[in-house]
């Protein structure tokens, strides 16, 4: 047979005959990248594509971008209100206005009976900025309960209190230009290729045009690890003990920036005893790092002339999240590596709107980055609101992970899930179950009615989703950037804000507070209390945003007055000297004394479990498991396990397994692989009634983060595959 080029039959996209492209940004991860919504002459949403100019993506999208446009007419997607007076009964259809008259009622009767903050919110990282801050003003100025958080504790908050601690405030100072500056990167708990794709081709395409060191710290040897120069396969939760070694070894051969440190930082004194503890012969003994190469990795980033760290969940899912993260702040500062080129300490951040969240949603404080603790911050709000600062509360609420033992002890009575699916992401499914059981009154408000977690509501809310609305994401980098609206929303679906606004009207008919209709307007709103906080956007709307494919912040009225257009690279944080939060702008350097305080494998539970997020899937699935390409890739939960482990107990590739901790079990296929090692498996997170199961999720004492990977299982071969391939596979499909 001959195979000569004449003969090759190219292979041809189906032509979708789009007649008309709409701008907009993912929905997915943080990474923030452009894409255009095509249209065909029907009106009909038949394709995506990365937008070239885009500073971000630069045209490029991954796998979950490419197939964006299929998500509006998944299966699953709910149509109308639904609601029933006791769990258990069906669901009825009811109007727009009973259910929200329903849900007002009900939230009353709670705070009525029981105290305003019996009632809780849990949000999301997922809806847009406007109606995060919406939302905010709706639950901080009007229902007035405390108990309001979002989603984001399980992905971000870690990196938010470390930010807090080291610099005085939350914000991410780098962006990916630093890529191209950088001399040494360090990747800590981050399997870049999988979780942010295009982030990790903007990474790879910096290393080809110019070579630097690629260190990447991680238990399991993942896609990153294999690209990496360096890999520290570090025992779980043991990143402080590491960190504490480079700064030990750091300060030991005098390879700090002692002008930096004096000039820029307080604490070098308490920091340096600390670290003192910890020479690399100690720290190998319980990090499981070799010394040699804890002292070569602490050359390799001190004597780079910009270096940087990248993290993600590895990091901040720790009952050691927040040190963590100080720990690489403190790394930074020590060597002058933050607010220049290719050196800083960048948290890349989880979902697309996470960032919005932190800055507006009011979950932590009050807008723009303000403090409920601040009585300057209230009363400016108050007043800007038309809201009695009395009314708010001095400090803040529970945290997403200590709502739902509230639920167990009976503080919490009512709850209201926006666009979050606990049932599947929090730790410990049974203890979720049961609180989501005990509660008198649940609303979930998401696009999809199969979402697992509506199974225990007594009303739902179709809310539309993603480019169904318009308004403003920010990415890891602070870039803001826009969601047109490409297609209306299905059938009786309203947008969030839409929801919001007409809740408010059932708490403040006589329009005390104003609530704008529009998101341009609503974003006109939040510039005004924007101006002079560390993440101001008020030289920044709608329209400029999409000329501009984006725009980071800080980017004010009077830069823009000036006539300055935003910078196409990067902008950062601390660039100028004791630009930091804290008093006389100086950031804190911090000791970082170590307990271990997991639980560890042991005799009975002998392999550490490690989960995390796989490349075709975002979060618990409501929306991927539902699109062709995305779900055929993947469909069914894995457990990896290492060919050694698994021959000593008699398990095949590709048999099924029950995993067992001391919370429960869950069932997966078999894949045996290298990635891990002797002693851990992993399992990705996407799956329902899967590896929460299992997890403990102790809490960091900071930021209130599980630590989702660091828990002890152990592995059995089950006796009826079919019955188990059966589990697997039928109850997963859509
Ligand atoms: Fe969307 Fe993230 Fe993929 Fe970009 S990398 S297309 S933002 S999921």
């Amino acid at each position: 047979m001959l195979f000569g080029s004449h003969q090759r039959t190219p292979i041809r996209s189906a032509d979708k005959e789009v007649a008309s492209w709409t701008y907009t940004t993912c929905g997915y991860c943080s990474t923030g990248c452009a894409i255009e919504v095509g249209k065909n002459a029907q009106g009909q949403v038949v394709a995506s594509r990365g937008v070239g100019g885009a500073d971000v993506n630069r045209g490029k999208l991954c796998l979950k971008g490419m197939f964006e446009h299929e998500l509006f007419e998944a299966p699953g997607r709910g149509s109308e209100p639904l609601l029933r007076r006791h769990r258990g009964e069906a669901f009825a259809p009811v109007t727009w206005d009973a259910a929200l008259d329903h849900m007002a009622a009900e939230i009353r009767r709670i705070q009525g009976q029981y105290g305003r903050d019996a009632f809780a919110v849990v949000s999301t990282g997922q809806i847009l900025t406007e109606e995060f801050y919406t939302l905010g003003k709706l639950t901080r100025g009007l229902i007035g309960t405390n108990n309001y958080d979002g989603n984001t504790t399980l992905c971000m908050a870690s990196a938010v209190s470390g930010y807090k601690r080291s610099f005085g405030a939350d914000g991410p100072p780098g962006c990916y230009e630093d890529f191209e500056h950088t001399h040494c990167l360090i990747a800590w708990g981050s399997n870049l290729p999988e979780q942010h794709p295009i982030i990790y081709w903007r990474l790879k395409e910096a290393l080809e045009k110019r070579k630097f060191p690629l260190i990447v710290v991680d238990p399991r040897v993942t896609m990153f690890a294999q690209f990496a120069d360096l890999h520290l396969p570090i025992r779980p939760g043991t990143d402080v003990v590491l960190q504490n070694a480079l700064m030990h070894v750091i300060l030991a051969e005098g390879l700090e920036d002692a002008a930096y440190i004096a000039a820029n930082t307080t604490g070098i004194e308490a920091l340096r005893a600390e670290v003192a503890n910890w020479d690399p012969t100690t720290a190998a003994a319980v990090c499981g790092i070799d010394e040699d190469r804890i002292r070569t990795v602490a050359r390799l980033y001190a004597k780079a002339p910009a270096a940087m760290h990248i993290w993600t969940m590895g990091i901040n899912q720790s009952t050691h999240g927040s040190d963590g993260v100080v720990g690489m702040n403190n790394l930074a500062l020590l060597t002058g590596n933050v607010g220049k080129p290719g050196g800083t300490a960048l948290s890349i951040t989880g979902q697309c709107n996470a960032m919005g969240t932190r800055e507006w949603s009011s979950c932590s404080g009050l807008p723009g980055y303000r403090a409920l603790e601040n009585p300057e911050h209230r009363a400016e709000v108050g007043q800007f609101w038309n809201v009695d600062p009395e009314f708010f509360p001095k400090r803040r609420g529970l945290f997403q992970t200590d709502i739902f033992p509230a639920i167990e002890t009976g503080q919490i009575k009512g709850l209201w899930l926006v666009a979050t699916n606990p049932i599947t992401s929090m730790p410990n499914t049974a203890r979720i179950r049961k609180s989501l059981e005990q509660l008198e009154f649940l609303v979930v408000q998401d696009a999809y009615a199969d979402m697992e977690s509506n199974q225990y509501a007594h009303l739902y809310l179709p809310a539309a989703v993603w480019a169904e609305k318009e308004g403003t994401f920010t990415n890891t980098e602070r870039r803001v950037n826009l969601v047109r609206q490409v297609t209306r929303p299905r059938a009786a679906c309203k947008a969030d804000l839409d929801i919001f606004n007409e809740l408010a009207k059932r708490f403040d008919p006589e329009g005390r507070v104003r609530f704008p209709e529009r998101p341009a307007e609503v974003f006109e709103e939040m510039k005004q209390l924007a101006r002079g906080r560390p993440c101001d956007l008020s030289g920044m709307d709608h329209e400029l945003i999409e000329r501009q494919r984006g725009i980071q912040w800080p980017f004010t009225r009077e830069q823009r007055a000036r006539g300055e257009i935003p910078p196409a690279g990067g902008v950062r944080l601390y660039t100028a000297p004791r630009s930091f939060h804290h008093p006389e702008g100086r950031a804190r350097l911090i000791p970082l004394p170590f307990v271990d305080n997991n639980e560890q494998p042991d005799a009975q539970y002998p392999f550490w479990l490690n989960s995390g997020r796989l490349v075709e899937h975002f979060h618990t699935r409501t929306r991927t498991g539902k699109v062709g390409n995305n779900n055929k890739y993947s469909p069914i939960p894995f457990v990896e396990i290492n060919p050694d482990a698994a021959a000593e107990l008699g398990i095949r590739h590709q048999e099924y397994v029950r995993c067992v901790s001391r919370r429960g079990d869950a069932v997966a296929m078999a894949m045996l692989t290298q990635r891990v090692p002797r002693d851990m498996v992993f399992i990705p997170f996407h799956f329902f009634d899967c590896v929460n199961r299992l997890t403990l999720g102790l809490l960091d004492p900071h930021s209130r983060q599980p630590a989702f990977k660091q828990a002890a299982v152990r592995l059995e071969r089950v006796a009826d595959q079919r019955a188990a391939a059966r589990l697997c596979i039928e109850a997963r499909q859509y």
